[in-house]
């Protein structure tokens, strides 16, 4: 049985999704104003393993992402580029999704862009004007925190204990409390195409950060659903908002059952920070290092726990790696490969009890690294049933953790010799396409010309 920790309550708890095996899980996206870094990287990787697991242990996972393309950070910087923040947006929400695809994240469903759902926000902030809990002001409409009962139950705050927001967006001079927060904001006048705007019944303006997370939940999941995700640093304001907003208008709760966060990322012991010059991007890494890497680095550590990357950490996942790839590869030439994972078998429960454990990774890696340093140098010896365990749980490994590399994708030169003989062929030059063939096989592929065009293997 799994147990999560769940930030509400402050204790692990047995993991129940509120209708049968189906789990609505909405993980906090980026704002995309520049490229994303490794801290970003961590929690997204951690919810990917979260949702592979979930998916391989039996549930039926929906994983919705948003992506935050309107804020102060997007039309600052956009106002120093001189272009459109829309430009902007999109241009850094591609690399973005660029990053998380070279990262082997495929568990998200559906990302969701704050602007594609300005009628739901809009829906929701009249909603909340209607049962009193927003109000308007000169510059926008506001949350009032204190209307709100159970304001700062996740992040065990008061209501005087909420300072003003931590984005320009939430300033207002005229706010009835410090701690409120913008639900729309007017349009300066005079503003450029830096600053975007909608029409809306209060005034043209743009939505608030909160709003626009609890407007895309409720879209999806209702009122209510299982899993809200994202970074440590997001708790307050952000989530202790999005529970304000979408509790006072749906008066269920919890809107959430349960909040998982992952903890910060440091490089060398310090806070990554753009002043301070050590500010890492997914690309920067990617740059020379496998995806893999990253990957098992960030598993070697619990999802709650800080992580420092530094030197001696990367270099004690690289050896970590090959470790793990080495058995494996060993293990897979002793055996039938095979796609099945049979769960129930009582030595992969020896290990999964570790991931049940609020997903406990560096034990379950621990417990790996105990495995082959016990039968790397007697492989010869297993029998195929153990064989056919170990390979079962390593099959298991590559699924939710991803940390083996994929079959080899076809080389471009390949690629562009098959190009060529299909030229070839269209122009009825079958000598040249053939003579094209061979050469193809001299590089260890082979093609076949198929109803749906060429198809190229790896002769093995
Ligand atoms: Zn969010």
């Amino acid at each position: 049985m799994l147990k999560v920790y769940n930030t509400l309550t402050g204790k692990k708890e047995a993991f129940k999704p509120l209708k049968d095996r189906k789990v609505n899980l909405f993980v906090c996206g980026p704002t995309v104003y520049d490229f994303s870094h490794l801290g970003h990287a961590r929690t997204y990787l951690v919810f990917d393993m979260i949702a592979n697991y979930l998916k391989e242990t039996g549930f039926n996972v929906f994983y919705l992402q948003n992506i935050t393309d309107v804020d102060d950070k997007i039309i600052k910087r956009a106002e120093e580029k001189n272009i459109a923040s829309q430009q902007l947006a999109e241009q850094f929400e591609k690399e973005h999704l660029k990053d998380m695809e070279e990262l082997k994240i495929k568990s998200v469903e559906k990302y969701a862009k704050a602007t594609d759902y300005i009628p739901e926000i809009i829906n929701q902030i009249d909603r909340l004007m209607e049962k009193g809990f927003a109000y308007r002001i000169e510059d926008g409409v506001y949350y009032e925190i204190n209307k709100f009962k159970n304001y700062g139950k996740l992040a065990r705050r008061t209501v005087s204990q909420a300072e003003d927001g931590v984005s320009r967006i939430d300033e207002g001079k005229n706010k009835k409390n410090k701690g409120d927060f913008c639900l729309w904001k007017f349009s300066p006048s005079g503003a450029g195409p830096e600053e975007p705007k909608w029409k809306s019944p209060w005034g043209d303006g743009r939505p608030g950060w909160h709003i626009e997370d609890t407007a895309i939940t409720e879209k999806y999941f209702g009122f209510q659903y299982d899993v809200h995700g994202g970074a440590r640093e997001l708790i307050f304001p952000h989530h202790e908002a999005e529970i304000a907003q979408m509790e006072a208008i749906s008066e269920k709760k919890p809107m959430v059952k349960y909040w998982i966060h992952t903890g910060l990322l440091t490089i060398n012991g310090r806070k990554m920070a753009k002043s301070l010059g050590n500010f890492i991007t997914i690309r920067d890494f990617l740059k020379n290092n496998q995806p893999e890497l990253l990957r098992l680095f960030v598993f070697l550590s619990h999802y709650r726990s800080p992580i420092d990357y530094n030197f001696e950490k990367i270099k004690q996942a690289k050896s970590n790696l090959k470790r793990l790839n080495e058995f494996y590869k060993k293990i897979q030439e002793k055996t039938k490969k095979s796609e099945k994972i049979s769960l129930k078998s009582s030595f992969l429960k020896k290990y999964l009890k570790f991931l049940e454990d609020d997903f406990n990774t560096p034990k379950f890696f621990s417990a790996i690294f105990d495995l082959i340093r016990k039968n790397n140098k007697k492989i010869e010896k297993l029998s195929d049933k153990e064989i056919k365990e170990i390979y079962q749980l390593f099959l298991f490994i590559d699924r939710v953790f991803k940390i083996f590399p994929e079959e080899k994708e076809i080389p471009k030169n390949i690629l562009d010799l098959a190009v060529l003989r299909e030229k070839y062929r269209q122009e009825k030059n079958w000598q040249k396409a053939d003579e094209i063939r061979k050469e193809i096989q001299s590089l260890g592929y082979s093609i076949e010309d198929t109803e749906t065009g060429q198809k190229i293997k790896k002769i093995s």
